[in-house]
């Protein structure tokens, strides 16, 4: 269980990521924008890279909005009061963990263990 200035801390480090992620999505939306109105006058010669360019922006953009969800869910467990909770052994996760990696949902010992069965998880 978290103290409640660590709840504040960890609340923080969760809204600064989430104001990070939101600011590179509107730039994304941005760049979207940009492209239809490039598309006129513009001839179709440099078509594919701009399109290999356009879903490359895409793929960066599903990943962030897949990082954002997350966050979410961790500040959810936050106001619930278990965001310090194991998911799997119900262990502590410890304030520290939680502040290298806020959207973490299984403690060290229990991340250790999955990892030799899978991958590791795509945020770090
Ligand atoms: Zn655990």
């Amino acid at each position: 269980m978290l103290t409640p200035d660590q709840t504040v801390e960890l609340r923080g480090r969760l809204e600064a990521e989430l104001t990070r992620l939101a600011a590179n999505a509107h730039h994304a939306l941005d760049f979207t924008m940009d492209r239809d109105r490039d598309r006129i006058g513009r001839d179709s010669m440099d078509e594919s890279t701009e399109e290999e360019l356009y879903s490359t922006q895409l793929r960066l953009h599903d990943r962030e909005t897949f990082v954002i969800v997350k966050i979410r869910e961790a500040l959810k467990r936050l106001e619930d009061g278990n965001i310090d909770e194991c998911e799997e052994c119900a262990e502590p996760i410890g304030f520290k963990r939680l502040m290298a990696r806020p959207v973490a949902t299984l403690c060290f010992e229990c991340k250790s263990a999955r990892e030799q069965v899978e991958a590791d998880e795509p945020i770090e």
